[in-house]
């Protein structure tokens, strides 16, 4: 028997939803590039349904009870005298989602004698100290390309809204007004700009090829170059660099991961660089940002705006600067959790934990560390190293907003 423990965002204010605004999802048959989507054997839920909350419970519970395991499921997930503190001694496996991650640094990894299998319930597990897991010999897997496409929507929505000045024009019609001017005054045309991205993996890709529609001027930098193919097919400027890339790029977004190749990459110096009145779209994680120099570049102007849904840690304190600033259009991290994206990382959690179970190997995209080692795609986006340091602050977030 296995103790499966598992860390979910809270379920609504309003109480888990009885109804939903559309009766299901599209269908979606295989990823681009052909990858396919997960195959657990059977699943337990409905897509479409609230999965990544508390009573949500990812679709797992009967399947797990079923094999005679025991699932724990807790939103109580920072600070020594959490649930998850308190249930971590025993538990063999940990699911969380980045939405509301459950930090697994080298002090939790002491206290978990028994875990084996980290699963990232979607992308990015940055929240675990690999260093420490691949000294504890613990097996980390996500659900690479779950979400992607939902992010890669998230971030041209949100190119569009700050270039628009969409956000204030709204708050503009809920207070009673009318004032064009005022929404006017920082509302531009994306067209004809030049919009870069730090990595064209599976997001940076997939936000390449809907932005072209939109007639602007695609640049990217990457560690590896993308086919010629590709990069003819979207007219694509490759910058070796990020600087080089920044100076020509009126919006620029962030989609690679968090590891400490990437931490704290865009800095005071690297924003200086970037041109007056750039955009800076980050949905990867917030710590790719130095998020005092993010602040300071919004209040002298430097930047126009920057928008994203990641922040570090999560959840955000009340104080922190990006609550605050001017020209944001900053959201909870909700970018990768639409009903949709939930279905495909449900499924795909559940794939991990039949495999596991069965003892047949894990998918080798889905692999970040295995036997000791950064494996499958961990082997490639990310570097050995440990991201987390400073996640104690999510101990300050106070409920009282609910
Ligand atoms: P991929 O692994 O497909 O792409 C990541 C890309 O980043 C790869 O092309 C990788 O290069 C590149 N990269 C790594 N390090 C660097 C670097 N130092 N400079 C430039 N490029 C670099 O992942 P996805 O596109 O699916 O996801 C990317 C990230 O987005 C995730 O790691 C996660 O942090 C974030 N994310 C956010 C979500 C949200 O809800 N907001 C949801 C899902 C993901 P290569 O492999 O060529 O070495």
């Amino acid at each position: 028997m296995s103790k499966v423990l598992c860390v979910l965002y809270d379920d609504p204010v309003t109480g888990y939803p009885k109804s939903y605004a559309r009766d299901g999802v599209p269908t979606i048959k295989s990823y681009p590039g052909g990858q396919t989507l997960p195959t657990p054997k059977s699943i337990d839920f409905k897509p479409g349904q609230l999965l990544g909350s508390v009573s949500g419970e990812l679709g797992l519970r009967k399947f797990l009870e079923s094999l005679g395991h025991k699932l724990v499921v807790t939103s109580d997930k920072d600070g020594a005298n959490s649930t998850f503190e308190k249930e971590l001694p025993d538990a063999s496996i940990v699911i969380s989602q980045p939405f509301w991650p459950a930090y697994l640094t080298e002090e939790r990894f002491k206290k978990a004698k028994k875990l084996e299998l980290a699963i990232t319930a979607g992308i990015g597990s940055d929240h675990i100290d690999l260093e420490a897991a691949m000294r504890h010999g613990v097996t980390v897997a996500e659900v690479s390309y779950s979400n992607s496409i939902s992010v890669s929507e998230h971030v041209v929505m949100m190119i569009l809204s700050l270039v628009r000045n969409y956000i204030p024009s709204y708050q503009w019609v809920v207070k009673g007004g009318w004032n064009i001017a005022d929404c006017v005054e920082r509302s531009y045309d994306l067209e004809g700009m030049n919009v870069g991205t730090v990595a064209a993996g599976r997001i940076g890709l997939a936000v390449l090829r809907r932005l072209k529609a939109f007639d602007v001027k695609l640049h990217y930098t990457d560690r590896y170059r993308l086919s010629p193919d590709v990069e003819k097919e979207l007219n694509l400027t490759f910058h070796p660099n990020v600087e080089s890339m920044v100076k020509v790029c009126d919006v620029v977004t962030i989609n690679c991961p968090l590891h400490p190749e990437t931490e704290h990459m865009f800095d005071d110096k690297l924003i200086a660089k970037m041109k007056r009145g750039a955009y800076l779209i980050n949905t990867a994680r917030g710590k790719i940002c130095d998020k005092d120099a993010v602040a300071r570049a919004l209040e002298n102007g430097h930047l126009a705006g920057y928008a994203g849904d990641v922040w570090f840690p999560q959840p955000a304190p009340q104080d922190h600067p990006w609550r605050t600033m001017p020209y944001h259009g900053m959201t909870p991290h909700v970018s990768g959790t639409s009903l949709s994206a939930q279905a495909r990382y449900a499924a795909g959690t559940r794939e991990i934990l039949e495999c596991w179970f069965g003892l047949r190997p894990i998918r080798e995209e889905y692999l970040i560390v295995d036997g000791g080692h950064l494996a499958g795609t961990g082997a490639h986006s990310y570097s050995a190293g440990n991201a987390t340091s400073g996640w104690e602050e999510a101990n300050k977030y106070r409920t009282g907003a609910r």
